[in-house]
């Protein structure tokens, strides 16, 4: 498919002439349109334009990278640039939710997963950014958790889960969000170890000085201290900061309250969403994690950077038939090296794999929601329901605004709609 290595087919070596390789390109371009392809490419795009398209598009043309399309203007091609990393001011990012989805466009991403250490908070902020602009948000969360290694040494390590939810959010978001506000309370107290060690180690450190640096309702993490280190002038830079105290069992590290990483895989199914393992390039032991994780239940694992695919890890994907996906892992830190918003191209292929496996939990977690409220229609189950829209009514007509703004129209089956009818009734009786 798109992303297959077409170098060296012909077996000619280095030295062929210039038009001999113009000549090559252009067939190899030619080649690369199947109809696989198209069909694929349909569908990720009537996908990422749907429900809310603002903008005039023509039918897709698939090109070289299967990815281009025309939109309004016939002259301009344009992308479907899908983002499945990035982080705000909710966690450790440096731009908030907003801010970030304003780059994201800028940048030409359509569909931006924000995925924010272990929150959820900014994900309405971006929602409703992103209607101003046209863009697809898909609400994320990356999670920290403790993988342990089933061996002898009974070592453990730090692994983060990436989870993509609905339009409407988690099924059972109570479950999801006491396993978030455990690992942010853990999190206060990792801080408060760091900065006791750190003292022992006669460099203290004013709490309340991290907790501002983490802004408003930010559980401190660890780059939160290394950046008042920075402040304090202990360190010349956060990568000095980690590099001799705050690494993974350096001088200043402390544990959090991480849960274990196979049961959060287990949560985020029975929670409606996709478990993607984040960068798994950065694990001690990742041929171990990612055999546990695939019997776990995991859907994906990340293997696109912005310099290309890690075959290590698409060969582990090929073996344990599992999903490879990537994105830039954005934090807004404006350092020469960050890879920007969109800059991770995924091949269409990909992203159609993602999208065929993702939508059916999603649509099947949005009939949970809808069942749990026509169950037990409380105000709270309401508010559990559109907490991520800015929904102004609170009528019959508050459905179909909901239908419309989680599902695409072949989605809406008759038993959502069925559903989503009841729904109306117990809101109309209510008000
Ligand atoms: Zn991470
Ligand atoms: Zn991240």
């Amino acid at each position: 498919m798109a992303d297959s290595n077409h170098n060296n087919q012909d077996g000619t070596g280095q030295r062929r002439s210039t038009t001999t390789k113009k000549k090559k390109k252009k067939n190899r371009g030619r080649k690369r349109v199947t109809i696989e392809q198209i069909i694929a490419l349909n569908e990720v795009y009537d996908w990422a334009f749907s429900p809310k398209q603002t903008i005039s598009v023509s039918a897709p043309v698939p090109t070289d990278d299967g990815f281009s399309m025309t939109i309004g203007d016939k002259e301009k091609e344009k992308k479907v640039v899908f983002e499945f990393h990035s982080h705000s001011t909710c966690s450790d990012g440096y731009l908030s939710p907003s801010a970030l989805v304003d780059r994201a466009h800028r940048k030409g991403v359509k569909v931006l997963a924000l995925t924010d250490h272990d929150t959820m908070a900014g994900v309405s902020e971006a929602l409703e950014a992103a209607q101003r602009v046209g863009m697809r948000i898909i609400p994320g969360v990356e999670i920290s958790t403790m993988f342990q290694h089933g061996d002898k040494s009974g070592s453990e390590e730090p692994v983060h889960i990436l989870a993509y939810y609905s339009g409407c959010g988690p099924s059972q978001s109570d479950r999801l969000e006491k396993c978030l506000s455990d690992i942010r309370d853990g999190r206060y107290h990792r801080a408060k170890s760091m900065l006791k060690k750190l003292n022992n180690l006669k460099m203290p450190l004013e709490w309340e000085n991290v907790v501002k640096i983490a802004g408003d309702g930010v559980a401190p993490g660890r780059v939160h201290v290394a950046r008042a280190m920075v402040n304090a002038g202990y360190v010349e830079n956060l990568k000095e900061a980690f590099d001799r105290y705050l690494h993974d069992d350096g001088p200043a590290y402390a544990k959090g309250s991480e849960p274990p990483t196979e049961e959060t895989v287990k949560l985020i199914q029975q929670t409606g969403g996709v478990a993607v393992l984040a960068h798994p390039w950065s694990l001690n032991n990742h041929t171990a994690i990612i055999s546990a994780l695939k019997t776990a239940g995991i859907h994906a694992v990340e293997v696109y950077k912005n310099d290309g695919k890690m075959d290590v890890f698409s060969n582990m994907c090929d073996k344990y038939e599992l999903i490879k996906l990537g994105g830039s892992d954005y934090h807004g830190k404006n350092t020469n090296g960050e890879a920007d918003l969109g800059s991770v191209t995924l091949p269409v292929s990909t992203v159609f794999k993602f999208l065929s496996v993702a939508r059916p939990i999603w649509s099947n977690s949005i009939k949970d929601t809808l069942t749990n409220f026509t169950n037990e229609p409380t105000n709270a189950n309401l508010e559990k329901m559109t907490k991520f829209g800015k929904f102004k009514s609170r009528d019959k007509s508050l459905m179909d605004s909901c239908l419309c703004y989680w599902l695409s129209k072949d989605e809406i089956t008759d038993e959502i709609k069925e559903l989503s009818l009841k729904c109306s009734k117990i809101l109309v009786n209510k008000n």
